[in-house]
């Protein structure tokens, strides 16, 4: 079996993390490097490696982690906006092979990102 991934340690509580939401196929928690006054990253228990590894049987997954996402963002009162971003493969700046989307907000952000 491939060595677990360090988000699924936060998952397996085997590295702590500041969980704000939790069900059964999905976790949400804040970054350890906020780069915005709300980061909150939201993954899948399941470890999917990144958008490339999705699989047509992960369609539900995915539509749940969107609403999840929104949920998040009422929560947090980012009613002035916000944004989700999903950094993929090594040029799009995925430094956790566990895909995970950021949900970030709290200020004006700027664009393009970079
Ligand atoms: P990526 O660069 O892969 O899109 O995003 C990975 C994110 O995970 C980064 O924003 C980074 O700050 C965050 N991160 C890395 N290690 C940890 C950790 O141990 N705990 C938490 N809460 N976030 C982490």
């Amino acid at each position: 079996m491939s060595e677990k991934t360090l988000f699924s340690k936060i998952v397996d509580r085997e590295i702590p993390a500041d969980i704000v939401y939790e069900d059964d196929l999905c976790l949400a928690f804040r970054d350890i490097s906020p780069q915005s006054p709300v980061h909150i990253l939201v993954i899948p228990k399941k470890p999917i490696p990144s958008i490339a590894a999705i699989a047509d049987e992960d369609a539900n997954l995915l539509g749940h982690l969107w609403l999840i996402i929104r949920n998040i963002a009422a929560a947090e009162e980012l009613d002035n906006g916000y944004r989700v971003t999903v950094n993929c493969g090594h040029e799009g700046g995925q430094t956790v092979d566990h895909l995970h989307f950021h949900l970030m907000g709290g200020r004006q952000l700027k664009w393009p990102p970079g």
